[in-house]
């Protein structure tokens, strides 16, 4: 239909692509979530996504690429010889969850999918917080691959990164008013085997200062429960950086 828009959203699972999923069905007429796996510890937060797509209604299609891993060596998110680091998310320990070239594979994989179904968009929820740390995660990023997806293909598809100026908490702030499920969503990185949430991993903290600063509790379950993960995600805040 002439001025329809269609997007593909990059679902994880995790709370900014879960609030980047409520916004898309407010933004477009037909949303298509797709969850990429490609990281060997994110088990619980494809489950994650697979129950967000359900409670919005939405297409969802899953696709496991994690055999690319043997190409993607050097981060503990896709090697099982590199431990998840903990601490705070801004420190250079963290880099090694920087996994090569994520988002140009991400995003052009949900550009061929997008151009496939005749959609117009493809969205992914990168926010100001990453950009330190992922350099794949910041405006600049996202203008040169906004080039090439519009001026380099037969079919020119838009990219949809409402969040790059928003802190974690500006992205929860946006979502509190569409109620998007948080209890569904998975952002550990480093998930217990009791099915805990570690509360100690770079992700769990930021997470939680970002609920913190929204003056919420954060409704996923933690190790020792929410007052002992605000607790120790404020003393490594308030360490801040050890660079
Ligand atoms: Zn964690």
């Amino acid at each position: 239909m002439a001025g329809e828009k269609s997007c593909v959203t990059l679902l994880s699972g995790g709370m900014d692509s879960a609030t980047l999923l409520a916004l898309a069905t407010h933004s477009f007429n037909k949303v298509f979530a797709l969850t990429l796996i490609y990281a060997q510890r994110h088990d619980r937060e494809v489950e994650s996504a697979k129950r967000v797509a359900e409670f919005y209604g939405v297409p969802h299609k899953i696709m496991d690429i994690s055999n690319i891993n043997a190409l993607l060596q050097g981060s503990a998110l896709t090697s099982s010889e590199i431990d998840v680091p903990k601490g705070h998310y801004a420190e250079e320990n963290m880099k090694l969850t920087v996994v090569p070239a994520r988002n140009t594979i991400l995003l052009s994989l949900a550009a061929g999918f997008a151009i496939s179904l005749g959609y117009t968009h493809v969205s992914f929820g990168a926010h100001a917080g990453d950009h330190a740390i992922y350099p794949d995660c910041r405006p600049e990023f996202v203008d040169a691959m906004q080039n090439v997806f519009c001026k380099f293909h037969f079919w020119p598809i838009g990219i949809w990164a409402p969040f790059l100026d928003y802190t974690k908490g500006g992205i929860i702030n946006a979502g509190k008013p569409l109620n998007v499920p948080y209890e569904l969503t998975w952002t550990c990185y480093d998930p217990q085997p009791n099915g805990l949430a570690c509360g100690k991993c770079g992700s769990c903290t930021e997470r939680i200062e970002a609920f913190y600063e929204n003056r919420l509790i954060d409704p996923v379950q933690y190790v020792g429960g929410w007052d002992v993960a605000l607790k120790n995600a404020l003393e490594v805040l308030e360490k801040g950086p050890s660079r």
